[in-house]
């Protein structure tokens, strides 16, 4: 009656109604310290497994008519226990995990009831489905081991992740974790909360990866070390970054700004930052809309200096995040000045310009040699309404002008570029929520721009490049990228 209750309650999918929303995995991490495993099979399917086996501290047993060299050399070396025969009953008794890898299904269904009669837990190798457990990807920086499953649906996607995160994570993190694990104790001299989590980001991110790579003697006295001065250290004095959010895409933050977010305590965030974005700031951190548009901010230009500076003064590391970059029209100098006449640090990380993206989105240069050989980034309104220019300038042909913040200006704009000499036919392009899923490009003329714009009514945040036209629509429809959307 047991087994029975076991096989349904482990046998997967035939047996029960796929509920999506659900784990039909759920991952644990197993005691097999000292616990047998038992193999059946000796070719490649069990090479593979008993590699990553051997890892652990378990007894391992493998059952296999003809065993290949290598696993009798593992035996040799009293890694493992091999029976050169096939299994039979009782093999499997007390063993926790038990791994049919003959690669053969009749082989497998027949071992595999064995082992379920024996207790076991079983796993059919290449066989989800009659599987009561699977194996997940592993990355193992022993003892911090990050397992990775997709309920066996996209292994290729597991292996990505994996490779993703081999890439990230410190090669020697394992032995990081191993010195800080035994000097826990220690750190707890440290005060809860900000204080011992910087000294442990400290750790494992800066201090910890440079001195283990001169052994580990070396980290564990960088480590002592390390604890003096965050012990010595005076409470944190509180600090402002001014960091760019980009255009959009969150892929399209700099290392620097997604590092600015993870050790925030405070976010204060225009409008225009999304929350694709504010969600990568650090969970515990508050987050503040300060609610800035182009223009006509909700929260007066004051209000927020003045949020920034108590932030700050009150010791919190704030971020300041601003759609784009934080030095193109955002009003930076009013932010800095005020940090400067508090006595607060602050210091400046760059992100993507609205134009960069824009001139990316349709495929163009800001600069060609031959066309021109400066481009200006203007407003088209200022804070007395429709921003001046030298307009004669603009006019010129070949000249490229990105206008933020353009949108009402349309007309105003046209009017004056064509008063001062500036062709009806000259291209323009405008581009709204540049690098975001819902981007769309209007490729216009001068002459036509007022009108085509109030057409198109612009929702969004648009930048109106004059003097370029889209070039990407023949590659776009040879390479279609899902964030790119037709010109409408
Ligand atoms: N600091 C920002 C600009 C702030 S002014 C930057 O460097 O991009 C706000 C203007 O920027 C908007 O009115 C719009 O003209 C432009 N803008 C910002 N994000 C944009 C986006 N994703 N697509 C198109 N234009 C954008």
């Amino acid at each position: 009656m047991a087994l029975i209750r076991e096989y349904f309650l482990y046998s997967g999918t035939s047996q029960t109604v796929r509920q999506s929303d659900r784990m039909q995995h759920f991952p644990i991490f197993l005691a097999v310290a000292g616990r047998r495993i038992v193999v059946s099979g000796g070719g490649e399917a069990a090479l593979a497994k008993l590699r990553l086996l051997m890892k652990t501290e378990a007894h391992l047993s493998v059952f296999a008519k003809d065993p290949d060299p290598r696993i009798i050399a593992w035996a040799e070396a009293g890694r493992l226990t091999v029976h050169a025969r096939a299994m039979e009953p009782g093999d499997a008794l007390c063993a926790a995990l038990f791994y049919a890898a003959d690669e053969d299904p009749e082989e497998d269904a027949r071992t595999t009831r064995l082992a379920r009669a024996d207790g076991a837990l079983t796993n059919i190798v290449d066989n989800l489905e009659d599987s009561q457990f699977i194996t997940p990807a592993i990355v193992d920086r022993d003892p911090v081991t990050i397992a990775i499953g997709t309920e066996g649906a996209a292994p290729v996607l597991a292996r990505a992740i994996k490779a993703d995160l081999e890439a990230r994570l410190p090669v020697r993190l394992g032995a990081l974790a191993r010195i800080g694990k035994a000097f826990r104790r220690v750190a707890e001299a440290l005060p809860h909360g900000r204080p011992r989590r910087d000294f442990w980001s400290d750790w494992y991110f800066r201090t910890g990866p440079r001195a283990i790579e001169t052994g580990e003697d070396t980290a564990r006295a960088a480590l002592d070390d390390l604890l003096s001065g965050h012990l010595s250290r005076q409470d944190r004095p509180g600090h402002v970054a001014f960091v760019g959010a980009g255009p959009g895409d969150p892929e399209l933050l700099t290392l620097k700004a997604r590092r600015a977010l993870d050790e925030a305590d405070v976010v204060i965030h225009d409008r225009l930052v999304g929350s694709e974005i504010l969600e990568l700031a650090r969970r515990e951190a508050l987050l503040i809309d300060a609610g800035k548009e182009g223009f006509g901010p909700s929260m007066t230009q004051g209000d927020i200096n003045a949020l920034i500076v108590e932030h700050a003064r009150a010791g919190a590391q704030v971020v300041r995040l601003k759609g784009g970059d934080p030095t193109v029209f955002g009003r930076l100098d009013e932010e800095t000045d005020a940090c400067d006449a508090a006595g607060v640090t602050w210091h400046i990380v760059p992100g993507i310009t609205a134009a960069s993206a824009s001139v990316a989105a349709i495929g163009q240069s800001l600069t060609s040699r031959g066309r021109n050989a400066s481009v200006r980034f203007v407003t088209g309104h200022d804070m007395k309404g429709f921003a001046d220019h030298d307009w004669k300038a603009l006019a010129r042909p070949g000249e490229v002008v990105a206008i933020y913040m353009g949108k009402r200006a349309a007309r105003f704009i046209q009017g004056r570029l064509m008063m001062h000499g500036a062709g009806g036919a000259t291209p323009v392009s405008v581009i709204e929520n540049a690098t975001r899923p819902d981007q769309r490009i209007l490729a216009t003329t001068l002459s036509d721009l007022a009108r085509d714009m109030a057409d198109a009514d612009l929702t969004g945040p648009a930048l109106t490049l004059i003097g370029l036209a889209p070039r990407a629509a023949i590659a776009l429809a040879e390479h279609p990228e899902p964030r790119l959307q037709e010109a409408f």
